[in-house]
């Protein structure tokens, strides 16, 4: 009998049915599968154990909707490369071969009997994947393009064709401009620290490909705690919120962006915690706040710095906190404004060893803790480090200056914020600020929740700095229930053992188990590995590259109080080497491999893009499970297979302890693969071919030989990873990970998540910086506040002064309110954004159930007085533009939104909009020459480290009807 379209569309059934019409239509075969008990281990499915039986006869809707409750089979899944910053085990409900639906797995136990549960994990997202697996923006085979590049035109491949291809065009660059020509984009987070990406990663490591560091180039780098800290992925639990007492959203929606965790700040409030929100608009966490704090947007420095002051001037804060684990109370040149060093003090001495007044001996003394101090520790002993006075030193030339305590400087400083002068810039009334400055020093404990989120805007850094300093003045940082949480990952530390070639000795390990390194050690290591090896930060790739200089070197665009042009400082961090650009300008990028990253959608300027960077290249590649915006442009196309069609680890987000497992529910569906799978067929390839045109084995611009003859003899390590060695390649992450340890594939799968064992080694992701602690929440910098290990700053301390010559030239040796420049000209209204509530960058955001709980297509939000001014109702189609470029969205008037502010929510796709012309068209995204500065301790560039960021937040626009 033939279905109707329509009788889809009707009754409880229809979902259901359209996805089993999607399998008969693509003609799936059925896998056969042994029925599996609830807690039993699933048996494992196979492509060789699969057999084609006789489809299911379902003849009507009504056919599903009476099985709607049968299943052959639950297995445990989850959202393994979905950058939503969270974790969550989900069962999947598989029946004749097909996913039907998913559940949440409620597995977690309470971290300690003080502290609610984390169960149910999950959000809308999630709970409709099983309906996006099947959706046709679904990849299924591999594709080459045919027409030009976007023209829509494609032609089917075999397998052995697509990575034929792909082989020979890797070779040719690689064998003709090096192999750094190729460039790997893995995105940030959309990766799954399993099998997958550990593969892809092996991959292009041996292959001697450019990695492209993409954190800051998203807007995700949380830079002005790079600044203070000397790291900044440190986090915990999101229990641990409930432990706190006084609560700070600040630049945030955790109501949106934490779904499965923001409920343990709500439930805070029911044992007296206070909720402040921080946020220009009158956002879907502000309406659970205590408190609700709007200042101008880009004003947020001004409102903090003002906390400070009325925290120093009413005496509030924490003096022996700070005396031990901060630099205030380093002494200060009055006539440089620079710290006191050794170096000052005795000639071809150190310019890392730093000093206090000790009250207690009345003498200067050098501070333990520094960078080139002998004592690597902070612990004072009898030592009491004065926080205020002047004192007089004789430096090596004999003569004598003047020295105070910064704190003394600080204060003089942030004068000049009181309360009123920052009402008069934020708009945020005076006696407010001084409540939530009191709230936050006399709380017993107090928290600031500012992500990613807060890290868009040109002068974040300067608002996060100022945030770290409120933390530091309360003594909240490094404490239970306290301090900045910017987000971590635990590390799976097995990873490096498929993903790198290069293996750490033996006795290398047994040295480090003997002498635990500490985070500076670890910072030492990352910065030499980043040095030997092609990593290239995004901004400053696409400003050589992809032809941003044309929008960074703008004066107008720009800070209008730098002291020198923007291409000026450029040129200088070039030449001293602080501004590294993978492959360098004389050899243009020839090959772009994205496997995790849309950047058509998410980098600023796209026209840009394709007008400079895309004719460069020779290949554009795209690995993935559905098509994007930028895989539409792409010359190559690899199916990746879906979320619930491979095993994998959804990567380990501090927030929940656990590690969560998805396991195999389905086979990957039509022509797809896993990556594992795809990366060792792809090694095969390369070698086959490279035999084939024999090639020689040569050093490349790093000087590591490269034999693509033995490519995959080596990729394989002598055979123990192949494409068919998936499962084991996951026992060895499993067993080989401390954070795992004890434990097997076989409790993963059964499970679904794994309680944590270890927070594994400090690492690009993992800077939590505390030891593990079994029955108990989890929270970050326990090395520093409770082990006294210094942090990895220059000074050793939480570090409030950078006297870099940049940062003095600039005035940002302090953390200061600078008002935020205007890039895109001078146009009235600033464009705002955010994580949306109903998908996860584009993944889900053409999904139809997501659809139907929104506007359906790209809306702009803005204040109804904006939009009466210039005679806009609701949903009229209007025309943003710029200097920089226009695009057409639906427009929303809403009076939650602040006079001068539009916000375009994160993630539409670029084929929603007009002419596929995105919010980014209009974003020039200018970047801070001070994020290209080097040379200085911790100002200094490192994968996934001090690197300009994209800041969208704040360009401005105008508005007319379109
Ligand atoms: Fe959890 Fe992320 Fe999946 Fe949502 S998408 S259910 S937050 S893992």
């Amino acid at each position: 009998m033939e279905l109707s379209r329509r009788s889809f569309l009707w009754g409880a059934g229809a979902a259901a049915l359209t996805l089993t019409l999607s399998n008969l239509q693509f003609g799936c075969e059925r896998v056969v599968v042994e029925e599996s008990q609830p807690g039993e281990t699933a048996p494992e499915p196979t492509v060789l154990a699969a057999k084609p039986v006789a489809l299911p006869d379902y003849r009507e809707w009504e056919d599903i909707y009476r099985k709607k409750w049968t299943w052959d089979r639950v297995v445990r899944v989850t959202h393994t490369r979905v950058n939503c910053i969270a974790a969550c085990s989900w069962n999947a409900f598989v029946k004749d071969g097909i996913v039907w639906r998913e559940e949440q797995n409620t597995i977690y136990q309470p971290s300690h009997p003080t502290v609610p549960d984390m169960n149910p994990r999950g959000c809308q997202k999630g709970n409709c994947y099983s309906q996006l697996m099947y959706e046709p923006s679904r990849l299924k085979y591999p594709l080459r393009r045919v027409g030009e590049r976007g023209s829509g035109r494609w032609q089917r491949q075999s397998w052995d064709e697509a990575l034929s291809e792909v082989a020979d065009r890797l070779l040719d660059i690689a064998l003709r401009d090096g192999p750094d020509c190729i460039v790997y984009d893995h995105g940030t987070t959309n990766i799954d620290f399993g099998t997958g990406t550990s593969a892809e990663m092996r991959f292009f490591n041996l292959l001697g490909a450019t990695v492209m560091d993409s954190w800051a180039g998203v807007g995700d780098l949380p830079m002005g705690c790079i600044q203070t800290w000397g790291h900044f992925n440190a986090d915990g639990t999101s229990d641990d919120w409930f432990n706190a007492d006084y609560m700070v959203i600040w630049i945030a929606n955790p109501v949106y962006t934490r779904i499965p965790d923001v409920h343990f700040m709500l439930e805070a409030r029911y044992r007296g915690a206070t909720l402040v929100s921080i946020a220009p608009d009158y956002n879907a966490s502000s309406i659970h706040a205590d408190l609700w704090l709007n200042p101008r947007i880009g004003t947020d420095a001004a409102l903090g710095l003002a906390m400070a002051q009325v925290i120093i001037a009413e005496q509030l804060y924490k003096s022996d906190y700070i005396r031990e684990q901060t630099d205030l109370p380093f002494l200060i040149r009055e006539d440089t404004g620079r710290y006191l060093r050794h170096g000052d003090l005795h000639a071809g001495g150190k310019d890392d060893v730093f000093y206090f007044w000790d009250e207690e001996a009345n003498r200067l003394t050098d501070a333990p803790g520094s960078q080139g101090h002998e004592k690597q520790e902070l612990r004072l002993g009898t030592m009491k480090p004065a926080l205020h006075g002047t004192f007089s030193v004789k430096l090596s030339n004999g003569t004598s200056v003047r020295v105070r305590p910064l704190l003394d400087v600080l204060t003089k400083h942030i004068q000049q914020y009181t309360p009123e002068r920052a009402a008069e810039i934020t708009g945020t009334n005076a006696e407010v600020i001084r409540r939530v400055a009191r709230g936050l020093a006399q709380a017993r404990t107090a928290m600031i929740f500012s992500s990613w989120g807060a890290c868009k805007h040109y002068h974040s850094d300067l608002a996060q700095r100022t945030m770290c300093l409120l933390m530091a003045l309360t003594g909240n940082q490094g404490k239970r229930g306290g301090g900045i949480r910017p987000g971590a990952w635990y590390s799976i530390d097995a990873l490096n053992e498929i993903a790198n070639e290069v293996e750490v000795p033996f006795y290398f390990r047994l040295l480090g188990s003997i002498f635990p390194p500490k985070a500076r050690d670890f910072e030492q290591f990352l910065e030499k590995h980043t040095r030997e090896r092609p990593f290239t930060p995004t901004l400053p790739f696409l400003y050589v590259h992809g032809g941003m200089k044309e929008v960074v070197d703008r004066p107008d665009f720009n800070d209008p109080t730098l002291p020198r042009p923007v291409a000026e400082y450029i040129r200088e961090a070039t030449e001293k080497g602080w501004m590294r650009v993978s492959p360098p300008a004389n050899r243009p990028p020839k090959a772009y491999i994205f496997t995790g990253a849309n950047p058509l959608r998410r980098w600023p300027v796209p026209q840009l893009i394709r007008k400079h960077l895309w004719p460069k290249l020779e290949l554009l590649l795209n690995v993935n499970f559905r098509m994007c915006s930028t895989g539409m442009e792409a010359d190559i196309l690899l199916p990746a297979a879906g979320y619930y069609e491979k095993i994998g680890i959804k990567y380990p987000q501090s927030l929940v302890p656990y590690v969560i497992f998805g396991d195999r529910a389905v086979k990957p569906l039509e022509d797809s693969k896993s990556e594992f799978e795809m990366f060792a067929l792809l090694a095969r390839k390369v070698q086959e071919r490279a035999r084939a045109r024999g090639a020689k084995p040569f050093k490349d611009a790093y000087g590591l030989e490269r034999d693509y003859a033995h490519f995959f003899d080596k990729y394989s390590k002598e055979g123990t990873i192949d494409e068919t060695k998936e499962v084991d390649a996951m026992e060895l992450l499993i067993q080989h990970s401390p954070v795992t340890k004890g434990f097997t594939w076989k409790d993963a799968r059964e499970r679904g998540a794994l309680p944590i064992q270890a927070y594994g080694h400090y690492g690009p992701h993992n800077t939590i910086c505390s030891d593990f602690e079994a029955g108990n929440t989890v929270y970050p910098q326990r090395w520093f506040t409770e082990k006294k290990e210094p942090w990895p700053t220059l000074t050793g301390r939480q570090q409030f002064l950078i006297d870099h010559p940049w940062y003095m030239e600039m005035g940002e040796a302090l953390p200061v309110y600078k008002p935020p420049p205007t890039p895109g000209g001078n146009y009235p209204l600033r464009l705002n954004g955010g994580h949306t509530r109903w998908s996860v960058h584009g993944i889900w955001r053409d999904q139809r159930h997501m659809l139907r709980l929104q506007r359906g297509e790209p809306v702009m939000y803005m204040n109804v007085d904006d939009a009466r001014h210039r005679n806009l109702k609701d949903h009229d189609r209007v025309r943003v533009f710029n200097d920089t470029g226009t695009f057409h969205i639906r427009a929303k008037p809403s009076s939650s939104v602040q006079p001068g502010e539009v916000i375009v929510y994160h993630a539409w796709e670029n084929y929603q909009f007009r002419n596929w012309m995105q919010s980014q068209e209009a974003v020039p995204s200018p970047w801070k020459p001070l994020h290209v500065a080097g040379g200085y301790g911790h100002i200094r560039y490192r994968m996934f480290f001090y690197a300009p960021s994209h800041g969208p937040r704040g360009t401005r626009v105008e508005v007319e009807r379109a």
